[in-house]
């Protein structure tokens, strides 16, 4: 029988094969090896294959299915359907992204451990004293029973655990083990960690948060997603505590959605304290060891434990008692992840939570698909039968357009919890300070001066600035010269810690120039990074503890925890970061942020620019003061009458929301229209050329005005390939569908040109 099979490759939705008809079923969503060309893959059944095959192709048999049980479901396989058609790629990819790598190549290995077991001839405690009793004269031997004794449940313990809490040498073990006392194996542990602490009832909530809890269950009633817009730090977090809580007594699962690993750290102490062990969290610094171990936790988390979570007091008590080898069957109920959470093979879905649903992160640019997590977990929610919540203080504004029009519900919670006041912001002119002289560095006087002040409290400091590095350009101070990156059209970035220009593109570093490669004229740095930050500054406060947190410092795994926690327990007393640190985090002696250079946000050619500069200084002013006083924001910049300024000094997000809604109707931007942006690249810019020359023609002939110029973008060159763009734009009224399936169409006429062949052209749906 006839199968199409979905393989991770990027060429086709689909590829038949043949099955013979003694298998069992249902098949779709098991792995099967199959043969392609002279290699083998491994792919996921996806359907019975429907019609007739052209006649010359010859269907090869399946070599292999590797399942009992589908590893995919049949909600994931509608979440994959969805991502490709509406982002315009392959099933396939879709499947490169969903799946942990380990899966798909079918190489997972449990993680082991040693294991010491008593002899069956010593399970009887007369056996045992008589050992004892043998033994006498070998204290090193009598000891470690004894210690075996103590430590072993059903008569077994992990051999590094005796080892460790007995003391004694492994020499000793190995004879006991000769003499027949003890058995050692090997056996398969859990790679995830285990919650030991205490399980705490969520926390009682105030007037406030009362009333949007019930306000959010009645919206529900109506439609299945409801935007909640409290502002940094009304309480939000508790508020989805007690809504997760909900879910788990009906028995559901529950994905928390957050932009940024960082973010992962400080809930996961706040829910663990709650669901404990029921928590797990998922993101791409985990090995892939591990993305499998929780994959198939989720896949088979509540059909195991039964309701575990309704608990009165008493109840949870007795789950703290309870073996941890019962406590683990409840694991992943709860999901914390980054986006690509969405992937986890969900049975029992009820409630999506989307925090901090205006980040741009929660679109994935590269590879394809190039999804918007947010709109992913809102066509679950259908498909699921779930609830979605979109939580922000400061709503996108298609989220808020589609709330204020009745397609969404709205929940707003105006005060901060326990009335505390939003922090007060005001700018400083760099144009007047510079000219004054009135500078240390990057810092203006009277930043340097409130800095100070905090500092002398025992308050603790956030300086923001969106550039890592340490200058963003090194330029000869005779010519001018800057050296570019020999792969893309950027300069590179001077990186004093490794001493080194580094391409923020394409990763390429080469050694600092000492002399201009040029002229010979000395080089110098322009504009400034994070690492530069952190050098000043310390500079100016000898005595201050100061951590920074950027890519560059967060590379390993822990690297986020350390720094938080650093931070939170305050070992730190300036914390220097790009946008890492700008998101949700709640620190609380932090009475002051600054950010050091707001322009850069301000000044990109974007229609969002305004939006997302208003989104990025609300959420990190929202740092400041989150308990005990007000806090307070400086803003350095050039431009201090820029509007956006006006509204964030006021914290209006309705008055930037009405200007910018008016601008986005005005010139036809979302939400009032879509929009797909292509993108195409090619190592040959001739090439190049004339693809994008006649993928805008035919797009023209078929959408007329809709369809921009070729653009030539601010980074013409990216990893040796050129790059060009042309934008459609679609109203939201019309076949969007059959709009996607004429560029597919238009595109892959444009690349069976002989004179634009090899021209990569990428489609992104609804870009940021
Ligand atoms: P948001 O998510 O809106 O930024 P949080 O949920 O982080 O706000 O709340 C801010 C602070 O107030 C946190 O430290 C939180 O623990 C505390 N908090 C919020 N609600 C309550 C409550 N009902 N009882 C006790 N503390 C609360
Ligand atoms: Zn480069």
């Amino acid at each position: 029988m006839l199968f199409d099979i979905i393989l991770p490759l990027a060429i086709a939705d689909v590829y038949t094969y043949n099955i013979p008809e003694t298998i069992q079923y249902p098949l779709t969503g098991k792995r099967v090896l199959v043969p392609l060309g002279r290699k083998s893959i491994i792919g996921i059944i996806y359907r019975k294959h429907e019609g007739e095959l052209p006649a010359n192709i010859k269907v090869r048999d399946v070599l292999q299915i590797i399942d009992e049980e589908p590893i995919v479901t049949a909600e994931q396989l509608k979440l994959w359907e969805w991502l490709s058609s509406y982002y315009m790629c392959t099933l396939g990819e879709v499947m490169a992204a969903a799946l942990p790598s380990e899966i798909i190549d079918d190489n997972y290995s449990a993680a082991t451990t040693q294991y010491i077991q008593l002899a069956p001839a010593y399970l009887a405690k007369e056996a045992q004293e008589q050992l004892l009793g043998e033994l006498k004269r070998a204290k090193k031997q009598e000891q470690l029973v004894r210690d075996f004794l103590r430590l072993a449940q059903n008569y077994q313990v992990e051999r590094r655990v005796l080892l460790e809490q007995s003391g004694v040498s492994g020499a000793i073990l190995r004879t006991l083990i000769e003499k027949g006392v003890f058995l050692e194996e090997q056996r398969p542990v859990s790679r995830l960690l285990q919650y030991t602490g205490e399980i705490q009832s969520p926390k009682t909530l105030d007037i406030q948060q009362s009333r949007a809890l019930t306000a959010i269950q009645r919206a529900w009633e109506k439609t299945p997603v409801t935007l909640l817009h409290g502002v940094t730090s009304s309480g939000k977090t508790e508020v989805y505590i007690h809504l997760i809580d909900q879910a788990l007594k009906q028995g559901k699962q529950v994905l928390y959605l957050v932009p940024e690993i960082a973010l992962t750290t400080q809930l996961t102490d706040r829910l663990r304290a709650v669901f404990g062990d029921q928590l797990l969290v998922y993101h791409s610094k985990f090995s892939n060891a591990e993305r499998v171990e929780i994959y198939n936790q989720v896949q088979h988390s509540s059909k195991i434990v039964q309701n575990s979570s309704i608990l009165n007091d008493t109840e949870r008590e007795a789950l703290n008692n309870i073996e941890h080898s019962e406590r683990r069957e409840a694991r992943g109920r709860v999901i914390l992840g980054a986006r690509s959470a969405i992937f986890l093979p969900f049975n029992n879905l009820g409630l999506i939570i989307v925090d901090e649903e205006h980040e741009p992160s929660y679109k994935q640019q590269d590879p394809a698909p190039r999804y918007h997590a947010r709109s992913a977990a809102i066509m679950m929610a259908y498909w699921y039968g779930a609830k979605v919540l979109l939580g922000t203080a400061t709503p996108s504004i298609e989220s808020y357009y589609n709330a204020l029009s009745g397609k969404y519900g709205l929940v707003e919670m105006k005060e901060r919890f326990q009335g505390l006041q939003l922090p007060q912001i005001s700018m400083i002119d760099l144009q007047r300070q510079y000219h004054r002289k009135e500078m240390y560095g990057h810092f203006a006087d009277p930043l340097v001066d409130r800095i100070r002040e905090e500092l002398a409290k025992g308050k603790q400091v956030i300086l923001f600035q969106n550039r890592r590095g340490y200058a963003p350009v090194l330029q000869c101070t005779k010519c001018g010269e800057a050296p570019k990156c020999p792969n893309c059209d950027v300069t590179m970035t001077y990186h004093k810690a490794t001493n080194s220009l580094v391409c923020h593109y394409c990763g390429h570093s080469t050694r600092i120039p000492s002399k201009c490669p040029k002229c010979g004229g000395e080089m110098r740095t322009q504009g400034f990074g994070t690492e530069r930050l952190e050098e000043e500054i310390q500079g100016l406060f000898p005595e201050a503890r100061v951590a920074r947190m950027d890519l560059d410092s967060t590379r390993k795994k822990d690297a986020y925890q350390t720094i938080i926690d650093r931070f939170s327990n305050h070992e730190v007393d300036i914390l220097i970061g790009t946008q890492m640190v700008t998101k949700g985090l709640h620190f609380n002696d932090v009475s002051l942020v600054a950010v050091l250079q707001a322009d850069s946000l301000l000044n990109t050619p974007d229609f969002r620019s305004y939006e997302q500069a208003f989104q990025m200084l609300e959420q990190v002013s929202g740092r400041a003061g989150r308990t005990g006083s007000q806090g307070e924001v400086m803003i350095q910049t050039f431009n201090p009458k820029n509007p956006v300024f006006e509204y964030l000094k006021t914290h209006d997000y309705e008055g930037l929301y009405q200007q910018q809604i008016a601008e986005r109707e005005l010139f036809k931007y979302p939400p009032y229209q879509r929009l797909i942006m292509l993108t195409l690249r090619h190592r040959d810019l001739g090439r190049l050329e004339a693809a994008a020359t006649l993928l805008q023609q035919r797009l023209q002939q078929s959408f007329g005005e809709r369809v921009s110029g070729v653009i030539i973008p601010s980074v013409t060159k990216i990893s040796n390939q050129w790059v060009r763009q042309i934008r459609l734009r679609v109203e939201t009224t019309a076949n969007i569908a059959q709009a996607k399936a004429l560029v597919k169409e238009h595109i892959t006429f444009v690349q069976r040109q002989e004179k634009s062949k090899g021209t990569t052209i990428l489609p992104d749906v609804d870009p940021m």
